[in-house]
């Protein structure tokens, strides 16, 4: 199954595991005001690649945050097969809306404001 950990204020990062060992990742962000997932990131290992991994990923995120509509920002070959599959449109050019910010805006106004609880 695969496990969530948190990475950073606005990202979440879902490990892919199989096997006990982790294969890849999925880097994704929230933002409950526009009931909006963006997936910013996705990384597997070669030979996972073609076994479903990426879908069962995408999946488990579409179940865990039923409420929310998926967007992606990436165009590399093994995304764009995988998203179109999934039917997951390609974000804006920035691919977020104005409530989350870029990562590295948003860990210094956490270090600032610091009463964001996880
Ligand atoms: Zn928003």
């Amino acid at each position: 199954m695969p496990a969530a950990s948190p990475q950073g204020p606005d990202e979440e990062c879902l490990l892919l595991v199989h096997v006990r060992k982790v294969v890849g990742q999925v880097t994704y962000r929230v933002c409950g005001e526009c009931a909006d997932g963006v997936i910013t990131e996705v990384v597997l290992d070669e030979p996972f690649r073609a076994c479903g991994l990426g879908t069962r990923a995408v999946s488990h995120l579409r179940a865990r945050y039923p409420e929310l509509t998926w967007r992606t920002t990436l165009d590399t070959r093994l995304t764009r097969d995988l998203m179109h599959r999934l039917r997951i449109p390609r974000a804006g050019a920035a691919g977020m809306c104005s409530h989350v910010r870029p990562p590295a805006a948003s860990a210094a106004s956490a270090a600032s404001a610091g009463h964001r609880q996880a």
